[in-house]
C-alpha cells in the first residue's frame, strides 16, 4: 500500500524517536552568542573540528565585546583548521562589532536580525533560534536536504522547498527536535557510499521504488568499457 507523506512523515518520527530519544545540540557551547559563533564556524567543518577549536577561542574571548577587541589575524590563528577560515575569521570579528554597537551585546532573537549579521544565513539563524532561544525552527542543511528527498518527505528541488515542507508535515513542537534527530540518524545511518536502501530502517520503506533502483544502478560496480576494435587484439596472436 502507498502510504501518503503524512502517514511516511509519522512513521520516521516514531522510529526517529526509538534510534535517537536523546539529541545533545553537538556543538559545545555556553550561552547565545557562543552557539551562534561555533554554528557559524561549522559551515564545510565538522562538529568535531569546531568543538576542537572553540575552546581556545572562548578562552581569549566569549563575549561580543570582548571577541571584537580580537584582531582578525588573532581569531584565524584560533580557527585556522576550519574550512573557509579567513572568511569566518571576518565575519566573527564583524558579528560580534555589530552585536555591540546595536544590539547592546545581546544575540537578537528574530531572523530578519540574525540574518543580518555577516556571515549568518537562514540556516545558522535557524540553529540558533531554535537551539539558544527555543523558538520553533527547521534549520535544514544539505545532509537534511537530502534525506527529505530520499524518505519521499519533500520533492527536493530546494532547500526552502525542504523547509517549508518538514514544516508542514511534522507539529512546530517537534521541529528543534527533529532537525537533531535527522542529523544524528544520517551520521550514524548513512555512509557516503555503497548504500543498500532494502536494508535501512527508512529507506527500505519510505523511499520510491524508482530511488531505490536509481541508487542501486549509481552503486554497481562499473563494468570494465570494451577497447575500441583499433585496440582490440586479434585472438590469433595470443
Ligand atoms: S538508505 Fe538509509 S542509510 Fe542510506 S540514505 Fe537512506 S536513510 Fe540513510
Amino acid at each position: 500500500m502507498r502510504l501518503t507523506r503524512i502517514q511516511k512523515a509519522e512513521r520516521i518520527q516514531t522510529l526517529l524517536d526509538t534510534y535517537h530519544p536523546e539529541v545533545p545540540v553537538p556543538l559545545d557551547h555556553s550561552d547565545p552568542f557562543t552557539l551562534l559563533v561555533a554554528v557559524l564556524l561549522s559551515a564545510q567543518t565538522t562538529d568535531v573540528r569546531v568543538n576542537l577549536v572553540t575552546p581556545a577561542l572562548f578562552e581569549q574571548a566569549s563575549t561580543p565585546a570582548d571577541m571584537a577587541r580580537l584582531s582578525v589575524d588573532e581569531i584565524l590563528e584560533c580557527i585556522r583548521t576550519c574550512g573557509l577560515a579567513p572568511s569566518k575569521a571576518k565575519n566573527i570579528r564583524a558579528l560580534s562589532e555589530l552585536l555591540v554597537a546595536e544590539y547592546d551585546e545581546e544575540v537578537p532573537q528574530t531572523f530578519v536580525d540574525l540574518e543580518r549579521l555577516p556571515g549568518v544565513g537562514h540556516k545558522t539563524a535557524s540553529v540558533v533560534m531554535a537551539h539558544a532561544f527555543g523558538q520553533p525552527a527547521f534549520p535544514v542543511d544539505t545532509h537534511i536536504h537530502r534525506l527529505a528527498a530520499r524518505w519521499g518527505l519533500s520533492d527536493g528541488s530546494t532547500v526552502e522547498r525542504t523547509e517549508a515542507d518538514l514544516k508542514k508535515l511534522f507539529a512546530a513542537e517537534d521541529w528543534n527536535n527533529l532537525h537533531l534527530q535527522i542529523i544524528y540518524f544520517g551520521r550514524e545511518h548513512c555512509p557516503a557510499r555503497g548504500h543498500n536502501l532494502e536494508q535501512c530502517p527508512i529507506c527500505s520503506w519510505a523511499a520510491t521504488g524508482k530511488r531505490i533502483l536509481a541508487e542501486k544502478t549509481k552503486n554497481a560496480p562499473k563494468r570494465p568499457r570494451k577497447a575500441p576494435k583499433s585496440q582490440q587484439r586479434s585472438p590469433r596472436h595470443g
